[in-house]
């Protein structure tokens, strides 16, 4: 599979195309946009020969070489597809309407896309005998992802950039306590300054000598895995779908889980239709509803890892319905949710079931509840474990949920980080001297 810049304007048969490995380790293509499968292969024969015996590792494995044969041949599909998901997406056992995407390391479902970028990665620096430096600034979730992900990778050290004291204590410990190849600076400054060095880094003349390289949820990389799941949830509800027909529900905010999901539909999976939920953040579905993409700051909401002002995905997905409003609205229905209908859902799921759910599951619950009708099925994607967001939960519920045992343990560990200004100058004092040993 070939990759192109979704700013590739020129006619077709013109696109100057990348591999795979080159669309991992570029992140963002040189004109700025985004890369993108050049080709829309058609396996639809693959997609419907998977049903419920199938594993998570078994789909991976058959998708990867399907798609990615020409760089990563299938006896190696395999091996990847097995040490980058020693976890599992799970339908809810009391409710198959809910996929639970938060059995990870890092407990959210960034830790499909982070996990296997980070074995592909290590799977071609190995094969050129070259090494990479991970460069990445986080406010929290997506650090912890890259974190777990990329812990004890051969030939890459990855270096997390979080603002000090503003990163909550359980996501600051998911950073810090790894160590090893997994460096956590922890900046005298905020989330904006941490972002800023990094872009600094990027372009410093005096670190061009460094394989720096991000990992960001951009990364194409990332998305090609999370488009798996989408299928599994199919395999494992085929046999009692009938002839309903299949929607499923993203909650959404950079909207890289949709673009997934719409990469796995034109292979050929039979979905009808997705929902995009957001929270008031609802850029997307004002452009559905008005056809003005109008992005602006971001607003805060309890559901904050979907608190995104500027989805960049949504350049992706516009590319995919050719520009079209018409046509994405033919696919995509949007679904606002609110503050307090968040809390509200929170609190009636643990009322009427004992079950404790995301805020971001939430939008996506209530939603599906907007939507469903007679003959149709809807999967909601659980983004988050729900102890994640305990603050939220307490709020909603009354209580809170115990810490899966990974936080738990995490929590007991010592916090290992170095303490740097918020200028390039400091990070690159640090980046050469990491060089260096
Ligand atoms: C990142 C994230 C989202 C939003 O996913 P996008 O791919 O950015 O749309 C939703 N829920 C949780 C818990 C997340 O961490």
């Amino acid at each position: 599979m070939k990759f192109i810049s979704t700013r590739n304007n020129q006619p077709s048969g013109q696109q100057s195309s990348v591999s795979f490995a080159q669309a991992l380790f570029r992140g963002i293509a040189p004109d700025g946009g985004l890369y993108q499968p050049l080709e829309t292969p058609k396996l639809r024969d693959l997609l419907m020969s998977f049903n419920g015996r199938h594993s998570f590792v078994d789909i991976a494995t058959a998708l990867s070489a399907a798609l990615l044969s020409d760089e990563i041949p299938p006896a190696d599909a395999a091996a990847l597809a097995e040490q980058a998901f020693p976890f599992s997406p799970r339908l809810t056992a009391s409710d198959p309407t809910i996929l639970e995407l938060f059995h990870g390391p890092s407990y959210a479902f960034k830790d499909f896309g982070a996990s296997y970028l980070a074995a592909c990665m290590e799977y071609f620096l190995s094969a050129e005998n070259s090494r990479a430096v991970i460069l990445t600034a986080t406010s929290g979730d997506t650090g912890s992802a890259v974190a777990q992900a990329f812990y004890r990778r051969q030939n890459i050290d990855v270096v997390i950039l979080y603002p000090g004291g503003r990163v909550s204590p359980g996501q600051e410990k998911q950073l810090t306590t790894l160590g090893e190849n997994i460096h956590a600076l922890e900046v005298r400054g905020n989330f904006d300054d941490c972002q800023r060095m990094v872009k600094e880094a990027f372009l410093a003349p005096e670190l061009q000598h460094l394989p720096l390289t991000s990992a960001n949820s951009i990364n194409v990389g990332r998305l090609i895995p999370q488009s798996f799941y989408y299928v599994y949830a199919f395999s494992q509800i085929r046999e009692s779908l009938g002839d309903d027909k299949l929607h499923f529900v993203v909650p959404s905010g950079n909207f890289g889980n949709l673009t997934a999901g719409i990469y796995a539909w034109r292979w050929g999976l039979p979905v009808a239709g997705f929902v995009a939920a957001t929270n008031t953040n609802d850029i997307v579905p004002q452009y559905l509803e008005t056809g003005v993409f109008s992005p602006r700051p971001s607003l805060q909401t309890y559901a904050n890892a979907m608190d995104v002002g500027n989805p960049s995905n949504f350049e992706r997905i516009l590319m995919m319905f050719q520009g079209s409003r018409k046509k994405m609205q033919e696919k995509i229905r949007p679904s606002v949710v609110s503050d307090e209908e968040i809390l509200k859902v929170m609190r009636d799921v643990y009322e009427s079931t004992g079950m404790f759910v995301c805020p971001h599951t939430a939008t996506g619950i209530l939603s599906a509840e907007r939507f469903r009708k007679h003959k149709q099925r809807f999967i909601t994607l659980a983004t988050a474990h729900p102890a994640k967001f305990n603050e939220v939960v307490e709020k909603a519920c009354g209580k809170k949920v115990p810490l899966p045992a990974g936080i738990a343990a995490s929590m007991k560990k010592p916090k290992k980080s170095i303490n740097i200004n918020n200028t390039l100058n400091s990070l690159s004092l640090f980046l050469n001297r990491l060089d260096k040993n």
